[in-house]
């Protein structure tokens, strides 16, 4: 879609104002009920009319050029307010761009509006927004997966051409999956994370949510990179593979409990079809996967409670009044914070305190080498790994939030590629009871280029 729409903006065929105001026509539209906007900016057409002028002039169309994007509440965006869909950042307004939004800017892409989430991105299913939840596209009743729900559900819905969101256990994937559409979490440190609003450091990424691969793929290509502001975001190095022929199928991934049935079968089916085109599958095992869940709720809840101690009251968003300086933070993060983010804070701050920490977050850790162990023994046979990206269809609204534990259980095919690093991305293959279905693809550290591969036969399954 992306580029069939520069050729038509270099032809003529089209302006990147109509574009814009396509897109801005449907969110008017679609929007009031779906709520994946948190806002809608005043100036895009104003860039889009930027965009003509250059394309007037006959500049060669740059690689995103006049692509209407939507983006994610937690990427800063200059002069723009961004706020996690948290309360405790109410009113605060970016005074930088992240990394990749200068990228996406210089790449010639037009910015729509911030998308919703869960608050800090914790959660499974965007009803964690302190602005109230987003909607499946496919079924209103539903969820559309979360944390970048809106991202996703801006592009399922026709509301943006491409998103962005971030992953720190499966928020791209998950999303992408329950919506109908692609989603991307590259090798930790192919994207530079300045300008994200921290969740878990160590696990969080951005990547790219769009209507296919070919898309995804340019997204990537346009955001990715070494940059100064962030010291693990490295040059990405050349794939040297081979085209890939052999996937994996790991047994732990297929244990029945939990899983719904339909979800399992279009897995199966999924598998059979690239089998059918010729690709080699072969059973592979990841052993310590059945420990990711756990490592993740200690590992990531122990970052989650250092990333938000900034947030008192003092540097950004609102202040409480109390009578003394202990009572106005403690105020402001009972204010700001909603349960689900007070809950992690307290997990976290309890597995880093002195008695647990090597109980806990110690143990953790070895576990989090075990699994990235595990990855890079199986990638010695195999090219690439398939998984389903979630194990349940779009629940409905309302559904796990008593149960946190049921939540949580939504990302246990996503969260071991974070733990390790490797880049991972949800195809959309099909439905089952009239919902989408993702297929998640891990490849080896920085091969991208693999899952954009496999991702291309797979969606073209229709
Ligand atoms: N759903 C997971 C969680 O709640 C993942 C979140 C994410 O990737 N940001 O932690």
């Amino acid at each position: 879609m992306i580029k069939e729409t520069i050729a038509k903006l270099e032809k003529g065929e089209i302006s990147a104002r109509e574009l814009v105001s396509g897109y801005l026509d449907t969110i008017k539209k679609k929007d009031p009920s779906l709520n994946a906007y948190r806002e809608v900016f005043d100036d895009a057409m104003e860039e889009a009319e930027k965009i003509d002028l250059k394309i007037k002039h006959g500049d060669t169309p740059r690689p995103l050029e006049g692509i209407p994007f939507a983006i994610k509440d937690n990427i800063l965006i200059k002069g723009k307010m961004a706020g996690a869909a948290s309360k405790i950042l109410e009113g605060y307004t970016a005074s930088y761009d992240a990394a990749c939004i200068k990228k996406l800017r210089e790449a010639g892409a037009i910015f729509l509006g911030r998308t919703n989430m869960d608050e800090f991105a914790m959660g499974s299913s965007t009803e964690n927004s302190a602005y109230g939840a987003t909607k499946n596209p496919h079924d209103e009743s539903r969820v559309p997966g979360g944390s970048s729900g809106g991202s996703a559900v801006a592009v399922a819905a026709d509301m943006a051409m491409a998103a962005l969101g971030s992953d720190t256990g499966g928020s791209i994937r998950q999303p992408a999956a329950f919506c109908g559409v692609v989603g991307l979490k590259p090798t930790y440190g192919a994207v530079s994370r300045s300008g994200l609003i921290a969740m878990a450091s160590s696990l969080d990424q951005i990547g790219p949510i769009a209507k296919t691969v070919a898309d995804a793929e340019v997204v990537f290509e346009a955001i990715k990179g070494s940059d100064l502001r962030d010291a693990t975001s490295v040059q990405n190095p050349k794939s040297k593979s081979q085209v890939p022929k052999v996937i994996g199928i790991p047994k732990e991934y297929f244990l029945k409990e939990g899983m719904d049935a339909e979800v399992l079968k279009k897995v199966e089916e999924a598998i059979e079809f690239l089998k059918e085109k010729g690709f080699e599958i072969k059973e592979v095992s990841l052993p310590y996967t059945q420990y990711a869940l756990a490592a993740y709720y200690i590992v990531m809840p122990a970052e989650v409670s250092a990333n938000l101690a900034r947030f008192d009251g003092m540097r950004y968003g609102p202040r409480a009044e109390e009578k003394n300086l202990f009572g106005v933070y403690a105020k402001t993060r009972e204010k700001g914070f909603g349960p689900e983010v007070r809950r992690r804070i307290v997990l976290g701050t309890y597995v880093l305190s002195a008695g647990y920490y090597d109980a806990y977050y110690g143990r953790a850790q070895k576990v989090r080498y075990l699994i990235r162990k595990d990855f890079e023994n199986e990638f010695k046979n195999v090219d690439v790994i398939l998984t389903p990206t979630a194990p349940t269809l779009p629940f409905k609204i309302g559904e796990k939030t008593k149960d946190p534990l049921s939540m949580y259980l939504e990302d246990i095919f996503t969260v071991p590629a974070n733990l390790a690093g490797v880049p991972a991305m949800s195809v959309p293959f099909g439905e089952a009871r009239g919902l989408p279905v993702g297929i998640q693809l891990i490849a080896p550290w920085f091969e991208e280029r693999r899952l954009f591969e496999v991702g291309k036969v797979l969606e073209n399954v229709l």
